[in-house]
C-alpha cells in the first residue's frame, strides 16, 4: 500500500491545515507491518521533532506535518487498507479510487474553463492592439476629407491626442498581456499536472478530457478500474 498524505492527499480525514502541503509526504507499507514515510514537502516532516527525509514508522509513531499538524500514523490509513491488512478483500479499495476518480470531472472543468478564460483574454488583448490603428485610419481619412472645415480643424488636435493615449494604453496592455498570459497558462498547466492524476498510482492522466478517460475504463500505468 501507498499513501500520499496531505491536503491532497488520500488520507483517510481530509487535512486542511494551510502549512501542510497538497502532497506532503507518502507512506508505504512494509511486509513487516510497519511503514516507510518519505517527506515531499519544504515544510517538513517531522518525527521526534527531527525533520526527516525517509524513515521507518509504525502504525503508533507520531508524526508532524509543516509547522504543527500531529497526527498517529495509523490514524491516516484509510479504512479500506485498515481491512485489508485484517485479512480482508480489498474491494472497498476500487471504490474508493472510482470515488475519487469521479471528482477528476471537476478538476478538468475547472481546468478548461480557467484556460478558455485566458484565450479569451488573450483575444481580447489582440482587439485592444488593432484599435489604434483603426482610430487612426478614422483620423486620416478625416483630415482628407474635410481640410478647411473649422469644426475638423477644432477637433483634430484632441483626436490626436486621444490617439496618441490610445496607444500608449494599448502597448502597456500588450506589453503586459504578453509578459503575463503565458504564465498565468504555464501556472495553471502546472497545476492541472498535479490535480489531474490517477488516484491509484498518482500518474498524471494527459490533457485530454474526462470523458475519454472514463471510455478507457482503467489506468494505463497501474491498471487500475475507475469505473
Ligand atoms: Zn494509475
Amino acid at each position: 500500500m501507498e499513501l500520499i498524505v496531505g491536503r491532497k492527499g488520500q488520507q483517510r480525514t481530509p487535512i486542511t491545515d494551510p502549512s501542510v502541503s497538497r502532497e506532503h509526504c507518502r507512506l508505504t507499507s512494509n511486509p513487516d507491518g510497519t511503514f516507510t514515510l518519505e517527506n515531499l514537502s519544504a515544510n517538513g516532516t517531522y518525527v521526534d521533532g527531527k525533520s526527516i527525509i525517509r524513515t521507518v514508522v509504525t502504525a503508533d509513531t507520531q508524526i508532524t506535518l509543516g509547522t504543527g499538524y500531529t497526527v498517529r500514523v495509523g490514524d491516516l490509513l484509510p479504512a479500506a487498507s485498515r481491512t485489508a491488512e485484517s485479512g480482508k478483500q480489498p474491494e472497498d479499495t476500487d471504490a474508493r479510487y472510482r470515488e475519487q476518480f469521479r471528482r477528476l470531472k471537476q478538476v478538468y472543468d475547472q481546468y478548461s474553463n480557467q484556460k478558455i478564460a485566458l484565450q479569451r483574454e488573450a483575444t481580447l488583448k489582440n482587439f485592444y492592439r488593432s484599435l489604434p490603428s483603426a482610430v487612426m485610419t478614422v483620423l486620416f481619412a478625416v483630415s482628407m476629407l474635410g481640410g478647411d472645415s473649422t469644426l475638423l480643424a477644432q477637433i483634430r488636435p484632441a483626436a490626436g491626442v486621444l490617439t496618441l493615449l490610445l496607444i500608449a494604453l494599448t502597448t502597456y496592455q500588450v506589453y503586459n498581456g504578453q509578459k503575463d498570459l503565458p504564465a498565468k497558462m504555464e501556472a495553471l498547466n502546472k497545476q492541472f499536472m498535479i490535480d489531474y492524476v490517477c488516484p491509484k498510482c498518482g500518474n498524471f492522466l494527459g490533457f485530454v478530457p474526462f470523458e475519454s478517460l472514463e471510455n478507457k475504463k482503467q489506468c494505463n500505468f497501474c491498471k487500475c478500474k475507475w469505473v
